[in-house]
């Protein structure tokens, strides 16, 4: 029987430095800090990643995704150098590496455009489109240039997705933002403001989860109504699930952290986190330039780690009814906003449900689900299923 091949994403803060000074930036306070890591720390790194995962039965890909600050601020060598590195510790994985980088796309020199399309094997850019947040450090907006940056990717033929921030200063423009990509086939992810790196960051655009819902719902309408479907994280995500939910007989999806943990974050110092419990020191898994990710993963932190995303999915997840169509990830890599979270530590999961329900009205009207028999129709999903797969997906989680 064919082994299933199982993937994991490396976040990398290469470097927390970064040329704007975008005003909801979670790494704000640190952004002036030149401080990278190092060739020989990624060395090390890369040797504790692989003697772990090339010991497993089954086979494993593993993307790096390179982070700041502003990845690109280090030289394009660093990232050449790197992937040399990564070619001769991962000999026996080759195939199965990539790397990925996400950039405020406004430094584009032609080493840069030779990075993005040779070295890197995915881009994502950020961009909000509407909003004004993205300002550099004399506060003037950076969307000019990044606008023209993307028209010269295109013009190169080098294939990038977008994550825009959703923040109340873009939100009465969510259908502008949609047609832009939609009129351009530009994958994009929609990335709800999250916890800023001080108190009162966020004042003057901060947004509620009734917002947030709405804009989701409003993107959902528009992804149905359209005749050019690009891809929308989380949606194709939600709507993936409500399918899975109506297909009888599908082997249930359930998020098992201790079976398999598919994404950790990498802090410039070389800590190392689940992408739930990220800075938060009372849940750093250990250091991945001293530490074999073997004694990272069995370790004391990261069993902590598991145990508390467990004890969130089985107080939140085993009374919903989506549960093992959702595998209850939101709830278990807490994407839920902490202004859900009760003193006891419950979860009240409302988005995600809201937002589930909502396609699954919307499958209804297009005849898509019959809820009479409570499966799909097979005739009208068709189309839809052909759209889902045609799509590329968008990988990266921040
Ligand atoms: S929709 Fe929310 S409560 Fe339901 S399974 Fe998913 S994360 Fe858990």
């Amino acid at each position: 029987m064919e082994t299933k091949t199982k993937k994991v994403q490396f976040v990398i803060k290469s470097s927390k430095f970064c040329n704007l000074r975008c005003r909801y930036c979670y790494e704000f306070l640190e952004l002036g800090n030149r401080e990278a890591i190092t060739l020989d720390q990624l060395k090390q790194m890369y040797k504790h990643i692989a003697s772990y995962y090339l010991k497993l039965e089954h086979p494993v890909e593993i993307e790096f995704i390179w982070h700041g600050g502003e990845p690109l601020l280090q030289t394009p060598d660093y990232y050449w150098q790197t992937f040399d590195q990564q070619q001769q510790i991962f000999a026996e994985l080759r195939g199965n590496i990539t790397n990925s980088v996400q950039t405020n796309l406004t430094l584009l020199s032609k080493k840069h455009i030779q990075l993005l399309r040779s070295g890197f094997d995915g881009v994502g850019v950020s961009v909000d489109l509407f909003g004004g947040l993205r300002v550099n450090q004399a506060n003037t907006d950076s969307q000019k240039i990044v606008l023209n940056n993307m028209n010269r990717l295109r013009e190169e033929n080098i294939l990038f997705a977008c994550i825009t921030v959703l923040t109340k200063l873009n939100l009465p423009y969510i259908r502008e933002i949609y047609k832009f990509y939609e009129s351009r086939n530009i994958s994009f992810r929609i990335l709800p403001l999250f916890k800023g790196a001080f108190d009162g960051q966020h004042t003057g655009f901060e947004i509620d989860d009734n917002d947030v819902l709405k804009a989701f719902c409003t993107l959902v309408d528009l992804w149905m109504e359209s005749d050019q479907l690009v891809a929308v994280s989380p949606l194709i995500e939600y709507i993936a699930q409500i399918l899975h939910y109506y297909t009888p007989n599908c082997e249930p999806y359930f998020y098992n952290k201790l079976e398999w943990e598919s994404v950790y974050l990498v802090n410039v110092n070389g800590d190392i986190y689940s992408y739930a419990d990220a800075y938060n020191s009372n849940f750093c898994h250990g250091n991945l330039f001293t530490t074999a990710m073997e004694e990272i993963v069995l370790g004391i932190a990261h069993q902590k780690a598991i145990a508390a995303a467990e004890e969130r999915i089985i107080s939140t997840c085993t009374s919903c009814r989506f549960f093992g169509s959702c595998s209850g990830y939101p709830v278990a890599e807490l994407s839920i906003p902490n202004n859900q979270i009760d003193k006891q530590g419950r979860i009240y999961c409302h988005r995600e449900k809201e937002v589930l329900q909502h396609i699954e009205i919307r499958l209804i009207q297009a005849g898509i689900i019959d809820p009479i028999k409570g499966s799909l129709n097979n005739m009208e999903l068709g189309s839809l299923s052909k759209s889902l797969a045609a799509i590329p997906t968008l990988d990266s989680p921040v």
